[in-house]
């Protein structure tokens, strides 16, 4: 029996495994991916405190390592469910476990909605990004497109304006979602250039 099952071992459920460590509780981390989450896809990760530059990898081993120097434990499954038990919940993994712990934290992130196209996954970090404040820096002076017409994308793409050289914002429908505060804020924007009425159909490139 552990006192906490840990279910996501991005930077969420390793800092708060960190934090179980720390107040002495047995802890089983369990991940269905790799350790480290989401940031492991970041090729430069500037903004964690203490870190002048460190890569998503580096920064997932660093936090692995320390979790680990605290005593939790590791399963490499992914979860199907959580079953109440009364006095403790089980968790049942794909591979037929069943772990017991009196306490769940359920730290399974989010996921980033895909267009679906090929090569996209390929190219996740290595020219596509769904972050403008973590990954902006990286296309300072160049040309990009904030795929999306939402308030999300006008946000990212006002943003992205102040550094890039030229951003083209691609939206599927004949008219831009975002709120009208929004919108005229990015029309303010010389070097923003939208695009409506348009679905993107592929991505191009080797690298
Ligand atoms: C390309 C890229 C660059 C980024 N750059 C930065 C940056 O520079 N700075 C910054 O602050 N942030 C950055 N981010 C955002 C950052 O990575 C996320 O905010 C962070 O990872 C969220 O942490 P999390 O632990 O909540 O979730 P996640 O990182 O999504 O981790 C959740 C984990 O749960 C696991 N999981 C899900 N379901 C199950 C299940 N059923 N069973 C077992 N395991 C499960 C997943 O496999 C995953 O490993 C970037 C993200 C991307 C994609």
């Amino acid at each position: 029996m552990y006192d906490i099952i840990i279910i996501g071992a991005g930077p969420a459920g390793l800092t708060a495994a960190l934090y179980a460590g720390r107040a002495n509780k047995s802890v089983l981390i369990i991940e269905k991916g790799s350790f480290g989450g989401q940031i492991t896809y970041s090729p430069k990760v500037e903004n964690i405190p203490g870190f002048l530059s460190v890569t998503g990898n580096e920064f997932a081993d660093k936090l692995v390592e320390q979790v680990l120097a605290q005593g939790a434990e590791i399963e490499c499954a992914e979860v199907l469910s959580i079953r109440e038990m009364g006095t403790h919940k089980t968790v049942l993994t794909d591979d037929g476990g069943a772990f017991d712990g009196r306490a769940v934290i359920v730290a399974t992130g989010a996921k980033h909605r895909l267009l679906g196209l090929d090569k996209e996954t390929d190219f996740i970090g290595e020219g596509i990004s769904f972050c403008a404040v973590c990954d902006g820096a990286f296309y300072e002076g160049k040309t990009i497109a904030v795929i999306g017409g939402g308030n999300s994308a006008l946000q990212e793409a006002i943003l992205l304006s102040d550094l890039a050289k030229k951003v083209y914002v691609v939206q599927n429908l004949d008219f831009l979602t975002g709120e009208k505060k929004m919108v005229d804020q990015l029309n303010t924007k010389s070097n923003v250039e939208v695009i409506t009425g348009t679905t993107v159909k592929a991505l191009l490139g080797d690298k």
